[in-house]
């Protein structure tokens, strides 16, 4: 059961979403389930409507099963029960918490990876990864390897990587956790630029309820395991935002029911 409170959007699902952006690719969840082999019951029936073009960030305690929702949604893993909506010739891409790159690939051959596996011709491949690295900030280290590369541009290039593909929806798995703070905030707010120019549907997992109110329109809260929405926060602040906003009454008055949220759903179960 979701519960409501002042301030928040009606439970996910009761509503049609409309369109963020004419043409982009929604996705529905209609009571999916997850029991793994082996009788994990991952995820409790999940309801969540999500607009075209929408930025949706999943908050909830480690072990939830956030990562098991967004496998779904991308079609690795199959749900127990329930029905995923999305329309079938939408092109999607994952980012994960590790780059997950090849050593011994340069920043280029790296980038077109995900091209390659999809048969994308080689004219094009040049041209896209030269596209998606100037967007990322990588331009000029085309030839570098992983392992001359920061953290923060290791995450650059799996983002590029990623954009290669032109994705109509981008499914993104705590990708900002391991790097450190100043080069999170820098790359929130590159993430929130490529989101504006790109256009696809986002859902982003994150640990962290700040980075979640600054780049979301809308927060799910999720349970510990099962994981069910409990609550789902619209928020209010518009595409225009800069790290001054984080300073703001306004945020922290968010973030603070983010955070309660969370404690809640955690007392309720245990
Ligand atoms: P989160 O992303 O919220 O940390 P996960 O979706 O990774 O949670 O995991 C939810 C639960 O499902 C956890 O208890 C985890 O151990 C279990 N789980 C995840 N993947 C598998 C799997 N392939 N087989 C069995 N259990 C799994």
């Amino acid at each position: 059961m979701q519960t409501s409170t002042a301030g928040e959007s009606p439970p996910a699902g009761a509503t049609t979403m409309p369109a963020k952006r004419p043409g982009a690719v929604a996705i529905t969840l209609n009571g999916i389930s997850k029991v793994y082999d082996g009788g994990t019951e991952a995820l409790a029936p999940v309801n969540l409507e999500i607009a075209g073009g929408e930025f949706i960030a999943i908050v909830g305690p480690s072990g939830c099963g956030k990562s098991t929702l967004l496998r779904i949604v991308a079609g690795l893993v199959d749900a127990t029960r329930g029905k995923l909506s999305k329309p079938s010739n939408a092109t999607g891409a994952f980012v994960f918490q590790e780059a997950a790159l090849l050593p011994w690939r340069n920043v280029n051959a790296n980038a077109g990876l995900l091209m390659e596996l999809e048969g994308v011709a080689k004219a094009e491949r040049s041209k896209r990864v030269r596209e998606v690295l100037a967007q990322v900030g990588l331009a000029g280290f085309e030839k570098s390897y992983p392992h001359e590369l920061s953290g923060g541009m290791k995450m650059r290039l799996s983002l590029a990587r990623a954009l290669a593909l032109r994705p109509d929806y981008l499914l993104l798995d705590e990708p900002l956790a391991a790097v450190d703070e100043i080069t999170r905030d820098l790359l929130q707010d590159e993430l929130m630029v490529l989101w504006r120019q790109a256009g696809f549907t986002a859902m982003l997992v994150t640990h962290n309820v700040h980075e979640a109110a600054y780049l979301a329109d809308r927060i799910v809260v999720m349970s510990p395991r099962p994981g069910r929405i409990t609550h789902v926060f619209d928020v209010p602040f518009g595409s225009d935002r800069t790290l001054a906003l984080r300073s703001t009454p306004e945020f922290a008055r968010l973030t603070g029911k983010i955070s309660a949220a969370l404690r809640e759903g955690d007392k309720h179960v245990r």
